[in-house]
């Protein structure tokens, strides 16, 4: 079965866009830690980030530098923290979220938005890549 995050990939369920290429994907997290926390997701389906063949690794790397620098600019912050976790969803996926404290990085402390402003912060994003 396909994971939730090849669905979002497909447009099967929505989501809000920051970026894509013909490898990788970048939405914003719907539960998210901060303002601005975003996923970034290889398109080819892998769980675990470990079992990445090292060029899609690389390339993920890459595409989630280049989110998180459009990302840094956007969102006031100290700085990007960049984690991989994956214990909920089995779709190897970077997350990148604006810290201001630690309790940002920690996954207890939640932010809510409403649909207006997670399409702000994504436009905000977008227009910075
Ligand atoms: P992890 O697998 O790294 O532990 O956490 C999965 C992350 O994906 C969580 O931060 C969760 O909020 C996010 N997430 C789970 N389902 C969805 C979804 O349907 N849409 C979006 N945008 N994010 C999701």
């Amino acid at each position: 079965m396909p994971s939730i995050f090849t669905k979002i990939i497909n447009g099967e369920i929505p989501c809000y866009k920051i970026a894509e290429d013909d490898q990788f994907f970048a939405f914003l997290d719907i539960n998210p830690n901060a303002k601005g926390h975003t996923l970034c997701v290889p398109k080819k389906e892998v769980d675990k980030i470990m079992d990445l063949d090292a060029e899609t690794y690389m390339g993920l790397m890459r595409f989630a530098r280049k989110v998180g620098r459009a990302l840094e600019s956007a969102v006031p912050c100290k700085r990007v923290g960049m984690t991989v976790i994956g214990l909920e969803v089995p779709h190897v996926h970077v997350h990148l979220i604006p810290l201001q404290t630690m309790a940002n990085a920690t996954f207890q402390h939640k932010e809510s938005f409403t649909e207006a402003e997670f399409m702000a912060i994504a436009e905000s994003i977008r227009a910075r890549l």
